[in-house]
């Protein structure tokens, strides 16, 4: 386990306040990302750009969101402790641990082989409630279903049937739907009664796919 001490402490909450000052009120979010030690989860390389509102590259081609991201994706989820949250793409696992932090039973997937080996071994360090899978998040987890929260961290083309599936009855997925080759619209869908799913826009954000089956690529 790496070190945390005052200065990266102090990085933290200069973060923290940084997220507050660009909109993010939940203070259950903003002390979960004020307690998980970010440069845990960056080679030692980035480690002076931890704190930084910035995303940064995890190795396999992939990216750590930026921590407004993670702040803004968690706060649309409206965690409560004790819920059993779905993520896909598990990349670094910060995202994870966040959730976590804040009670959540979270599921992770990862469609990586390298990453998904190199995070789960990473992760079995911290005392969090989260379980790693190796899998296509387009299929989700349905033995381990259903969820009360899904959370999607790659660009999504469409809004998979699946894990609509998956969700309970007033349970939310947020998820970046890819709606033109650059960008995409962060949505929070909740389920209805009738299985239809309420939609709310939440702006433009950047991430790297969603891709089908699993690889190293
Ligand atoms: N949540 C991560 C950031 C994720 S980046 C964090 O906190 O660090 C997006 C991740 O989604 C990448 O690791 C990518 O490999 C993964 N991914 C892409 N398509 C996927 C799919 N179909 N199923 C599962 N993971 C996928």
């Amino acid at each position: 386990m790496k070190e945390d001490n005052y200065r990266h402490k102090g990085m933290r909450r200069i973060l923290v306040e940084d997220l507050k000052n660009k909109g993010i009120s939940d203070n259950n979010v903003l002390n979960a990302i004020n307690s998980v030690p970010r440069h845990f989860f960056l080679d030692s390389s980035f480690l002076e750009f931890a704190y930084q509102d910035k995303a940064f590259p995890i190795g396999s081609g992939q990216t750590i969101s930026q921590p407004m991201t993670v702040a803004f994706q968690t706060s649309l989820l409206k965690i409560e402790k004790g819920m059993k949250v779905l993520e896909i793409g598990t990349g670094s696992g910060y995202q994870a641990c966040v959730l976590a932090e804040m009670g959540a039973k979270v599921f992770t997937m990862e469609r990586q082989r390298n990453l998904y080996a190199k995070t789960k071994t990473f992760l079995s360090e911290f005392n969090y409630n989260i379980k790693t899978f190796l899998g296509d998040g387009n299929k989700g987890l349905p033995t381990f279903g259903p969820f009360d929260r899904i959370i999607i961290t790659a660009a999504a083309p469409e809004i998979p049937q699946n894990l609509v599936d998956q969700l309970k009855v007033g349970g939310i997925m947020v998820i970046p739907l890819s709606e033109n080759e650059d960008t995409q619209t962060m949505l929070r869908l909740t389920k209805q009664e009738d299985g239809s799913m309420a939609r709310e826009e939440y702006g433009d954000f950047r991430f790297v796919p969603m891709l089908k089956n699993l690889g190293n690529d």
